[in-house]
């Protein structure tokens, strides 16, 4: 339902305002001047009916006029009583009276075209026509006329239909004698000219002139509604044209509207308002335009990194900016205390102005940096008379300059000026594109200056670095030789222990073997202790040549073919009477499939007597198991035990030199922590590793993975 109301509703605000209007002012005008016309017409053609009505009643007023005749009764009366020359004597008196009435009546237009007087049963007694006695008489008896006027009442009258010609007819009464009925006469007949054309022309001529003044009036009052409407509108139109042109973007409109009234106050306005558009538009874009610049300079400036290229920008950009001749710019040199010295410049430039130091107060740069405010000159010779540098200004010809300073925190640390030989060359809107690229060129600058702070402090950091990783690659030199240096000393000190060892232990062999002799109980028992202090002492030295030859990268694997189960054999000989002695079960599983090995089969077996030992030295009771599985080309040996195990924080350290887990516990059996290192590196030479799981107080089991055949030794890391 809203809907549909609110699509005309829409529909007519989108009219213009004449449409508005002219829809509101035409129904005002137009309804009542209709009904005006209307009424109007109406009336007119109400009069020209009563005309004809009275032409009617006028010929009625004959008829009676006529039917009182007293010729009549007097004649039907001497008719009746048989006196027929009386009679005829008023019949020609009523033939005279009808004539002179017919003459009478069509004076001035014809009316009367007949008149008849008709006795009662029907026949024409006197009958004018064409202003004559008409002697022709006829019986009308039969006519439908008659009958109807037999049928009326006294002063009741017959007419026929509207026409041109019609009859009036009328009956002749005489009251009858002593309050009897009327007698029927006769009737009196007129037939008459009734102007009928003549009616309607005039009912048509008012209709026409009803219609003609109306539609006259009308067009004339729309006509200027219109025009006036117009005259109103016209103006708004031309300033909404005007606006929709500002807003395509055609500024340079103006609307000539001469009008004092309103719209024309509007107009003014408008452009006013279009004008000053323009011209901030203008404005607009000139700073639009201006600031895409300083934004490239700024870009360009910033993709500066060393000073002097930055420096260069700086015033080529100022002098391209502000279309002059010269432009430079003067930094504070900061070892020379608060002197300010030319370091680049634009366009030609003479020594002298290239040469200018200044300090704050001397001269237009120096002005600049006591106040910190730019300056700007139409004329420098004349402002600047006083000025130190004035001579050499004049010789090179300059006379407007604009300078500004380059503030950085709060500090002076630079001029830049710009020079042209013109007078008046600058204005403020110079002076503010300055101050803003001074702006973007501070930062450069300063940018600029910490660049090369930050690179050269870079370099120096560089050398140190290269100088501490020189002295360090020395220091680890020397380190590795000391190193080495140990390695071979331990190597060859044990060696230089084991030979006089190796005799000691041989000569108490001899003497225990009585090669010299009988030896008292005593000394021999004191020999038997040297020589198992000798054997302890070898196995310790051997151990520490053992290993500290590996370190030195001297022990080579002597690889070749051997059988597993033959080093497990090697094992359990040596150890199972060690194991018996402690009341300890040692048993070794070995598949009967194990493939051909390759390796150094003495390493190996070393590496599993090493194990084997450990777990039976560690174990007070119970069993220890080797267990031998090939699995993927690798070996799986494990030796597990039931001894005291290894707290969980000792587990990684017991590979490395020296190290052993619980020192108290350890020291009671013995040792010298350098048997599951040797181990370690036994089987790492040969591609594999070693591993413990144990849990302290309950066993442990030791692992050792590596290849079925090794091709060639594993360089250790
Ligand atoms: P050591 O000569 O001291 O036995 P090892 O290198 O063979 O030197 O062993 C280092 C240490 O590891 C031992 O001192 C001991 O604390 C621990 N250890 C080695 N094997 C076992 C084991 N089977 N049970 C418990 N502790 C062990």
């Amino acid at each position: 339902m809203a809907g549909a109301g609110a699509k005309p509703r829409r529909r007519i605000r989108e009219f213009s305002i004449r449409t508005k209007m002219l829809m509101i002012i035409v129904p005002l005008i137009v309804v009542p001047m209709l009904a005006l016309a209307g009424v109007g017409f109406i009336t007119a053609s109400g009069e020209a009916g009563k005309s004809s009505e009275r032409y009617l009643q006028q010929r009625e007023n004959d008829l009676r006029a006529i039917a009182e005749n007293p010729a009549i009764r007097d004649y039907f009366n001497n008719r009746f009583y048989g006196l027929d020359e009386e009679a005829e004597v008023y019949r020609q008196q009523l033939a005279r009276s009808l004539v002179r009435f017919s003459n009478r009546s069509n004076i001035i237009d014809p009316i009367v075209i007949k008149i008849r007087y008709v006795d009662a049963g029907g026949r024409e007694i006197v009958k004018v026509a064409g202003g004559r006695l008409n002697d022709d008489l006829e019986a009308v008896s039969e006519q439908p006329f008659f009958a109807a006027v037999r049928e009326a009442g006294p002063e009741q009258v017959f007419l026929s239909s509207i026409g041109p010609e019609m009859m009036a007819a009328m009956p002749v009464y005489e009251l009858g004698a002593s309050g009897g009925p009327p007698v029927f006469q006769g009737a009196v007949v007129l037939d008459f000219i009734f102007p009928l054309e003549d009616f309607r022309r005039t009912t048509e001529v008012i209709a026409l002139t009803f219609t003609v003044v109306t539609g006259i009036s009308l067009a004339i009052a729309l006509f200027l509604v219109i025009n006036f409407l117009r005259r109103l509108t016209d103006p708004i139109r031309r300033l909404v044209d005007a606006a929709n042109r500002i807003a395509a973007g055609d500024r340079s409109i103006t609307v000539d509207i001469e009008s004092q009234d309103e719209v024309g106050k509007l107009s003014h306005s408008f452009n006013a308002m279009a004008g000053s558009l323009s011209e901030s538009e203008a404005a607009l874009r000139r700073k639009v335009a201006e600031s895409e610049t300083l934004y490239e300079i700024g870009q360009e400036i910033t993709a500066q990194v060393a000073l002097d290229p930055t420096l260069d920008l700086i015033v080529a950009r100022a002098r391209d900016l502000l279309r002059a001749e010269l432009s430079y710019v003067a930094l504070r040199e900061a070892d020379a205390g608060d002197v300010y010295v030319v370091r680049a410049h634009s366009g030609s430039i003479t020594e002298a102005v290239a040469a200018i130091r200044f300090v704050p107060g001397q001269g237009l740069g120096g002005q600049i940096v006591a106040s910190g405010a730019a300056v700007m000159t139409g004329d420098y010779a004349a402002e600047f008379s006083d000025s130190p540098f004035v001579e050499a200004m004049s010789e090179a010809n300059f006379r407007s300059v604009v300078a500004v300073p380059l503030t950085a925190r709060d500090q002076v640390s630079g001029v830049l000026f710009v020079l042209s030989a013109a007078p008046d060359k600058f204005d403020d809107q110079d002076l503010v594109l300055l101050g803003a690229l001074a702006n973007q060129a501070t930062i450069s600058i300063e940018n600029a200056t910490l660049f090369h702070e930050v690179s050269s402090y870079a370099e120096q950091l560089e050398a140190r670095v290269e100088e501490r990783t020189r002295e360090l690659q020395e220091a680890n030199i020397e380190l590795e030789q000391t190193s080495q240096h140990k390695s071979e000393f331990l190597a060859n000190m044990s060696h230089e222990l084991r030979t006089p060892l190796n005799a000691i232990i041989g000569y108490t062999e001899l003497i225990e073997d009585k090669i010299y002799g009988e030896v008292p109980e005593k000394i021999a028992e004191v020999i038997g202790r040297v020589g198992q202090s000798g054997s302890h002492l070898l196995g310790l030295i051997n151990d520490v040549l053992d290993l500290s030859k590996i370190e030195a990268g001297r022990v080579k694997l002597s690889l070749d073919e051997y059988a597993m189960d033959n080093v497990v054999q090697t094992v359990m000989t040596n150890l199972q009477s060690l194991a018996a002695d402690k009341e300890l079960q040692l048993s070794a599983s070995v598949p009967d499939d194990l493939p051909v090995a390759r390796g150094d089969e003495q390493r190996i077996a070393q590496a599993l007597l090493n194990l084997v030992g450990n777990a039976i030295k560690f174990t007070e009771e119970g069993e220890i198991k080797l267990e031998v599985r090939a699995d993927d080309g690798a070996f799986l040996i494990s030796v597990s035990d039931t001894g005291v195990g290894i707290p969980e924080a000792d587990q990684a350290k017991i590979f490395d030199e020296f190290q052993q887990a619980d020192a108290s516990h350890t020291r009671k059996k013995g040792g010298t922590g350098l048997g599951l290192a040797i181990t370690r590196r036994m089987i790492e030479m040969h591609g594999g590793r070693i591993w413990v799981e144990s849990t302290p107080g309950e066993g442990s089991t030791f692992s050792l993975s590596f290849p079925v055949r090794v091709d060639a030794q594993v360089e250790a890391a």
